[in-house]
């Protein structure tokens, strides 16, 4: 057993050693020690500078990107792809983590997350690196009031926030499969000179009635019947206020009507090649799937490009065995 006194000696000995060895006169008088803690101090002032002096620029940033309103036509274009929802939640989990009150927040999630983030990246998020938890944080803080905020947060809640399924389940036995690429504001013709507000998803064997079409999201069929451009099309409101449109069908699902509740992944109709004139015309094009996204506005429904939506539902197919 080690003894009170055999410690002291110990310590008494320590301490002196280091003394011998590095100063005659005290540590704060030797100049290595000294440089050491200059040296320290001067880079814990340089981060926090650093790290006030970021908060500050993402500060300015938020308020230029609501100072200067809405960018309806980036806004359109959504580019939210998989990567930036693996950082949504990523983030969304670490601060619900370290904050539990958070956990009713009507902002930390998911589709928060990206809202801010398509205001700090000028609507191309892409490129953007990962938010970290203070800068998300305080963006929410500082933004989530705005009209402006709370504007975007309502079209992406309801662009992204219902999405289930890709609308074209694949079919196990065949080769045969779809392709589609993005074709927004492609020039078409047809009606007069117009832009594309949609994405064509194209059957490879351009079989009219081969592929089946299910519901992306859970929702209430608003429009089912003939229009000129659409051909046979069929519009579902979803429960977060996103319409989904499913044009150029052959045909709709038996006893489908306007009015109808339909689950995710429900059968609507098959694929065709139906629309451009009267009711009833159909091979003016190859057969295809166009579908149109639209959001809610003060202003009407308006547009969004549905290529990435595609793109991250593509892996979530629905298999069907024939
Ligand atoms: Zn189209």
């Amino acid at each position: 057993m080690v003894s009170d006194h055999s410690m002291r000696q110990q310590f008494h000995f320590l301490k002196s050693d280091f003394w011998n060895r590095y100063s005659s006169r005290g540590p704060a008088n030797n100049p290595l020690f000294a440089g050491l803690i200059y040296l320290c101090s001067f880079f814990i002032v340089i981060y926090i500078t650093g790290y006030e002096l970021k908060l500050l620029d993402t500060q300015r940033i938020f308020f230029n990107a609501i100072k200067e309103g809405i960018d309806y036509e980036a806004l359109r274009d959504v580019r939210v792809d998989e990567e930036l929802l693996r950082k949504a939640d990523h983030r969304v989990d670490a601060v619900l983590k370290q904050n539990e009150i958070l956990h009713n927040h009507p902002y930390i999630n998911r589709i928060g997350y990206i809202t801010l983030a398509m205001l700090i990246s000028d609507y191309n998020p892409v490129a953007l690196g990962q938010i970290d938890n203070v800068t998300f944080l305080r963006g929410i803080n500082k933004v989530s009031k705005t009209q402006i905020f709370q504007e975007m947060y309502g079209y992406y809640d309801a662009i992204l926030s219902d999405l289930r399924y890709f609308p074209v389940p694949k079919i196990d036995s065949e080769e045969m499969d779809v392709r589609f690429g993005d074709t927004w504001y492609a020039l078409r013709e047809y009606g007069g000179k117009r832009r594309h507000e949609g994405t064509d998803i194209m059957a490879c064997n351009n079989e009219r009635g081969y592929f089946p079409v299910v519901s992306m999201t859970d929702g209430v069929v608003e429009k089912l019947g003939w229009l000129e451009k659409g051909g046979n099309r069929i519009g579902i409101r979803s429960k977060s206020g996103g319409y989904f449109y499913y044009a150029h069908l052959d045909s709709y699902a038996p006893g489908l009507s306007a009015g109808d509740e339909v689950i995710a992944g429900e059968l609507i109709g098959f694929m065709g090649d139906s629309g451009y004139g009267s009711e009833g015309t159909i091979g003016k094009f190859d057969v295809h799937l166009h579908v149109g996204i639209y959001v809610r506005s003060d202003n009407g429904d308006f547009s969004v490009n549905p290529y990435w939506i595609l793109k991250i539902l593509e892996r979530n197919r629905i298999n069907y065995g024939i």
